[in-house]
């Protein structure tokens, strides 16, 4: 059977001599893994689909289950990437958390366009990369089923309204009038984690300059890492 699915490669290994086998995510199909024959070859049309980062339209064949790369119309392959080591981290960093959405036979669409946007972002423009990847990490893990209470205690349910404290394992903002060891948050750090999730990607550079931003990234990076399996973390960036 034949197939045309956008998809991205997340993952690659290299497969006897020529071949190789690549971990696509498809926004309707989820993780693919297929076969990219001949790709090593010298002038492979295979070699540069075969690449992680590669974002395009993937013509595949499937016989028994297997899956293999017939074709590939290449939309972006985020090619810089690969000239700036922090913001290649960035990048790698978001491929392992797509990695976790991405379920054979699951498609997760949302993950999917999240992730185009936010690798154009990373690669094409000079938003701080810690700024982008913690707003990818606001909206990711509401996709996921993990939406931390930004505007009601977790202990007693009362309105937020202000600064109050955040308690990453609780998942959510703590009122003053509970009892609480957590770190405090500002009112701008807490209004930014509770915006994300309810606005587009393309709404993050105008983060760019707001004071509380590093705040909203430092506090919210434990709430990712406790929820997150650690085999899906290894490559992890830095903070701002
Ligand atoms: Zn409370």
């Amino acid at each position: 059977m034949q197939f045309v699915t956008d998809a991205i490669v997340l993952r690659r290994t290299d497969y006897r001599d020529y071949d190789r086998m690549v971990t696509l995510f498809s926004p309707e199909h989820g993780r693919i893994d297929a076969v990219a024959r001949g790709c090593r070859r010298p002038k492979s049309a295979l070699m540069n689909a075969s690449e992680v980062f590669c974002a395009g339209q993937f013509s595949l064949h499937e016989a028994g289950g297997r899956y293999s790369i017939t074709q590939c119309e290449i939309k972006d392959s985020f090619y810089d990437l690969r000239f700036d080591y922090d913001r290649l981290i960035h990048g790698m960093y978001y491929l392992s958390l797509a990695d976790m959405a991405a379920l054979p036979g699951q498609g997760a669409p949302d993950v999917f366009m999240l992730l185009l946007k936010a690798l154009a972002h990373l690669c094409y423009s000079e938003l701080p990369a810690e700024m982008l990847t913690a707003s990818f990490e606001m909206r990711y893990m509401p996709m996921m089923g993990f939406m931390p209470s930004m505007d009601r205690c977790v202990v007693c349910g009362s309105p937020v309204d202000g600064a109050a404290r955040f308690d990453e394992e609780l998942g959510g903002v703590v009122c003053d009038r509970c009892p609480s060891d957590a770190p405090r948050i500002s009112q701008g750090a807490r209004r930014i984690i509770y915006k994300a999730p309810r606005t587009d990607y393309s709404v993050v550079p105008k983060l760019d300059g707001h004071p509380d931003w590093p705040e909203a990234a430092r506090l919210y990076r434990p709430f990712v890492e406790r929820r997150i399996e650690r085999r899906f973390r290894q490559i992890v960036p830095d903070l701002p």
